[in-house]
């Protein structure tokens, strides 16, 4: 083997991302993990009040595109919590930007 399982990913660029593309798909997932009238807790702050209204991929699609349909990646978020969050780990050694400076 010449190389190694993490060297040959690759980012996805947005056009190609199938978790936008696939939207049925998505939205079958959106339906069993969200599904309406019930609080869902999100993974990044842990709450449910509210709701948790998106999803996210514990390991990001970017970074993990074999994982995009695995349900064992895919949490609850708020949209909210998930843009600060962001694609942290797909740039590692930058972090998140600190908000106390
Ligand atoms: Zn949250």
């Amino acid at each position: 083997m010449g190389y190694t399982y993490w060297e040959v990913r690759v980012t996805v660029p947005k056009k190609d991302d199938p978790w936008v593309n696939q939207s049925s798909r998505r939205r079958a997932l959106y339906k069993k993990f969200l599904p309406k009238g019930k609080k869902v807790a999100c993974w990044i702050c842990g709450q449910d009040e509210p709701s948790a209204d998106q999803l996210d991929h514990k390991l990001p699609r970017s970074k993990f595109p074999d994982l995009i349909w695995d349900e064992s990646n895919i949490v609850p978020a708020h949209g909210d919590c998930n843009n600060k969050k962001s694609d942290n780990l797909t740039t590692p050694g930058i972090g998140f930007p600190s908000e106390a400076w």
